[in-house]
């Protein structure tokens, strides 16, 4: 993948958790799922091996590409 910034090809690779990785509007104290109906947006379910999706890093930009 091109790098939307510098036009750079990107690193292909995975962001991994134990837990599910999910994008929220606000920073929360307490938290261990995605709350969808809230706004936020689960990134990669928890799986029996924790949760992982392929993502795309630019190492000129310091930029992390991920689908969801
Ligand atoms: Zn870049």
């Amino acid at each position: 993948m091109e790098c939307p910034y510098c036009r750079d090809e990107m690193d292909k690779g995975v962001i991994q958790s134990a837990r599910e990785i999910f994008w929220s509007i606000n920073e929360k104290k307490v938290f261990f799922i995605a709350d969808v109906s809230n706004g936020d947006v689960s990134i990669a379910p928890f799986g029996w091996n924790g949760s992982k999706a392929e993502a795309y890093l630019c190492n000129n930009c310091k930029k992390v590409i991920i689908d969801f």
